[in-house]
């Protein structure tokens, strides 16, 4: 079935003007992805007429699946009206109000994506605090710039390298030594509290309270990374873990579908933005906070009301479960799984997809509230014949 798609139109014309056809390296397989061409609910078909449930949902971001009616309504309506101003709009301040209500984080400020969001934490971080130094951690995925992607990744200025230590998740010594070693030079703290790429095991909440106190005690920000894991708790996975972060970053579920990125948090520290300030940060961002992305996102969070979040994660948990009982190796927790198999990845996307399931490329599961009861039971099916067809193959 691959070949077909490689055999395509698509994937040729692609590869003329792109390198390996390719613009994000997420979404690449081997030998050529499919091709969406619509969205419905929780379904997706491709270029050939192949309909998918979707489990990818754009990684993660498309909490309510496709086309969700209240959002295309309400956008529909806007984008006859302008969709992107010189000047701020009401819509802004929605969904800024509905993040503060929901997360306790009093200030907010937006932007195009996840990546923009880490990017404009850490230089308020280092602004507020006249300091350099980043600590992270090894294997946690925080977009593209050049501050968190591996210290041995190709293109990484050293100068940058020289101000950024990299400890293993949870490795409690390694953090210690580092914050004894480069604690009065830092700005922040940067940690995802179930990290993706890293395996998306949930962090141990001794160590997110240890990393917490220590920070306080050097007078260095804590950053929690959110662009996934609001979709945890309604107040995200800090608030669910009870730590009190000095900023958050979120994204991918706050936009509606639309393209986004945010930063919440404390006051004092976001004054460093101020346009009548001092010596302040200058951010601007053409396409920041246009009405479409704000409204879409401000709905789309309306509809992910407490209920919806229990409900979802209620689901995630019970797929975990009946994959588990069927012998196939899962991590996660609510309404995020990895697939947690020594196979071949691109093989596992592939064998499910052939199966009517569509898979984040490293083996994610996140589940919409669009999808039925039918819909868990055939991506149960299809992730346990996908692993039994691939291990009887070895
Ligand atoms: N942080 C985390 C935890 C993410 O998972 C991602 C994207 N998957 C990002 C930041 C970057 O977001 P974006 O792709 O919107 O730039």
């Amino acid at each position: 079935a691959r070949e077909a798609y490689l055999e395509h139109s698509l994937p040729s014309r692609a590869t003329r003007v792109m390198t390996r056809g390719n613009t994000r390296s997420t979404l690449f397989v081997p030998p050529a992805p499919p091709y969406a061409v619509q969205g419905a609910g929780s379904i997706v078909t491709d270029q050939l007429g192949h309909r998918v449930i979707d489990c990818n949902n754009n990684y993660t971001a498309l909490i309510h699946g496709h086309a969700v009616p209240q959002i295309t309504e309400a956008v529909t309506g806007l984008i006859g009206r302008g969709t992107a101003f010189g000047l701020p709009t009401e819509s802004e301040i929605g969904l800024a109000e509905l993040l503060a209500k929901r997360t306790g984080h009093s200030t907010w400020r937006f932007s195009n994506s996840g990546t923009e969001a880490v990017m404009t934490a850490v230089r308020a971080a280092r602004a507020f605090t006249g300091r350099d130094k980043l600590i992270r951690f090894e294997g946690s995925y925080h977009g593209t710039s050049d501050a968190v992607v591996s210290r041995t990744a190709p293109g990484i200025p050293g100068g940058v390298r020289a101000d950024v230590i990299e400890v293993p998740q949870g490795d409690r010594e390694a953090f210690d030594r580092a914050m004894a070693e480069h604690g009065n030079e830092l700005a922040a703290v940067l940690i995802d509290l179930m990290p993706n790429r890293a395996g998306l095991v949930p962090a141990d909440a001794a160590f997110v309270d240890h990393v917490r106190e220590s920070t306080r005690r050097v007078d260095a920000l804590m950053i929690v990374d959110e662009v996934i894991t609001l979709r945890m708790a309604t107040n995200g996975l800090s608030g669910a873990y009870g730590v009190e972060p000095d900023l958050i970053t979120v994204g991918k579920i706050i936009g509606g579908g639309f393209a986004v990125g945010g930063v919440g948090g404390r006051a004092d520290v976001l004054a460093v933005f101020d346009p009548l300030g001092t010596g302040t940060v200058g951010w601007g961002g053409t396409f920041s906070a246009n009405p479409i992305t704000m409204t879409a996102g401000r709905i789309a969070m309306e509809l992910f009301d407490d209920q919806a979040v229990a409900d979802l994660n209620d689901r995630g948990d019970a797929l975990r479960n009946a994959l588990t009982e069927a012998g196939v190796a899962v991590s996660g927790s609510g309404s995020l799984t990895r697939l947690r198999e020594p196979l071949d990845l691109g093989e596992l996307w592939w064998a499910a997809y052939e199966r009517g399931v569509m898979l984040g490329t490293n083996g994610l599961l996140a589940l919409s509230t669009a999808m039925s009861a039918d819909d868990l039971e055939a991506i149960e099916r299809a992730c346990v014949d996908a692993v039994h067809a691939l291990r009887g193959r070895n």
